[in-house]
């Protein structure tokens, strides 16, 4: 272990708790503990903080408060949404879409749905920019295909995918609902909700409390729910509600929103700063696209040096990064997204994820370079 304070450059994966929200959790974790649906007064008065982050939620959103789901995170968002709207519409079709490169969350559903349950499910193939095409969508779209799921912002290399494009041919050639993973992508790139059926957020990705998220679900969606049992969040989720992450969702997000254009501009210019850096490097290469990226992701390949030891490597120096999605991290297969673009086998072998924030600085960034450099001069094969 280091003696200096370590560097966190592993803000993908997840982010320290803003100190407003953390300052409201521990102000009202003692007091506030009464269920939301209790009729007594303690009940409506956490139960009425919890119904005005919905409405924040909402408008930060630009959508209706009766569309916002609160759930446990991003992972039972995206199971509720797939698996719901599976169920729910198996008389219209069995037929599903997704690419491959989503988070595990999206992609094992997709899996589970197809091996247990007989759905057929086409994973849309990427280039070389861990892009999906739209005319491959266009392409795999059916008369019997009930849902399309496009993440927004690849977790993995960072890509921006083209979902308006894609809810444009998905709304002219077929009956599909259109679902999207919007984890990495609020609070980092510009989004619109006005143009899909559902959607996952997690809070923990934009300095929120982790077991938090929301799912956004459009009027006229026919869903089944996933966790039956009571009527809380209008049938769509029973269970007693994590009332106090529910109410910190607002303020997360507004804390998020707010500081948008700051936190853009200041982590594009470390993203640059890096890219500098990197380029100049023999033997690395980005993974990363030039354009249409999220600045808060930049992962690169060391060619000749595995992600492992680099990983090690920069542990024992107190940087904390990652080679590909955390959630697969203990599962030794490699990136799910580099694998889809089909690189080779050393730019698999060696890809390591730099996950951005405003919390970082440009001394930070250089360190991080000549951890690397220094790194690569003693372990890099010749
Ligand atoms: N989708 C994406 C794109 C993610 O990066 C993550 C976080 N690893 C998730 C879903 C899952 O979110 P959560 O941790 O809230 O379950």
């Amino acid at each position: 272990m280091s003696n200096l304070n370590p560097i966190y450059f592993d803000h993908v994966s997840s982010t320290p708790v803003h100190p407003e929200v953390l300052k409201t959790l521990q102000e009202f974790y003692p007091i506030h503990y009464a269920n939301a649906e209790a009729l007594h007064d303690g009940g409506k008065v956490i139960g009425t903080m919890v119904e005005a982050s919905r409405e924040q939620v909402a408008k930060l959103l630009k959508v209706k408060p009766e569309w916002v789901t609160f759930t446990s995170g991003a992972t039972e968002a995206n199971n509720a949404i797939i698996k719901g709207i599976a169920f729910a519409n198996a008389h219209r079709g069995k037929h599903m879409i997704t690419t491959s490169v989503e988070h595990s969350s999206v992609l094992d559903t997709y899996k589970q749905l197809e091996e247990d349950f007989g759905f057929e499910v086409t994973y849309l193939p990427v280039d070389s920019n861990g892009r999906i095409r739209p005319e491959d969508l266009k392409q795999a779209l059916r008369p019997d295909t009930i849902l399309v799921s496009i993440m927004h912002v690849n977790n993995e290399i960072g890509t921006v995918m083209p979902v308006e494009t894609c809810v444009k041919i998905i709304r002219d050639h077929s009956k599909a609902y259109f679902h999207t993973d919007e984890v990495q992508a609020i609070g980092k790139v510009p989004f619109d909700l006005s143009y899909v059926d559902a959607a996952s957020l997690s809070a923990h990705k934009i300095n929120g409390v982790k077991g938090s998220g929301v799912m956004i679900l459009k009027p006229g969606v026919k869903i089944l729910s996933l966790i039956s049992g009571g009527q809380q969040e209008n049938g769509r989720r029973g269970g007693t509600a994590n009332a106090i992450h529910n109410l910190l969702f607002g303020k997360t997000l507004r804390l998020a929103l707010d500081d948008q254009q700051n936190h853009i501009a200041s982590v594009t210019a470390l993203n640059q700063r890096l890219r500098q850096h990197l380029r100049q490097m023999p033997n690395v290469v980005i993974n990363s696209p030039e354009t249409e990226v999220s600045p808060f992701i930049l992962n690169f390949s060391v060619l000749n040096l595995t992600s492992e030891v680099l990983l090690n490597w920069f542990n024992a120096h107190g940087i904390y990064l990652s080679a590909q999605s955390t959630c697969n991290s203990k599962q030794h297969h490699p990136s799910i997204t580099l694998s889809a673009m089909k690189v080779g086998t050393k730019r698999l072998n060696g890809a390591l994820r730099v996950g951005l924030s405003a919390l970082n600085t440009p001394d930070e960034i250089d360190r991080l370079v000549a951890v690397l450099q220094e790194g690569v001069a003693k372990y890099g094969r010749p």
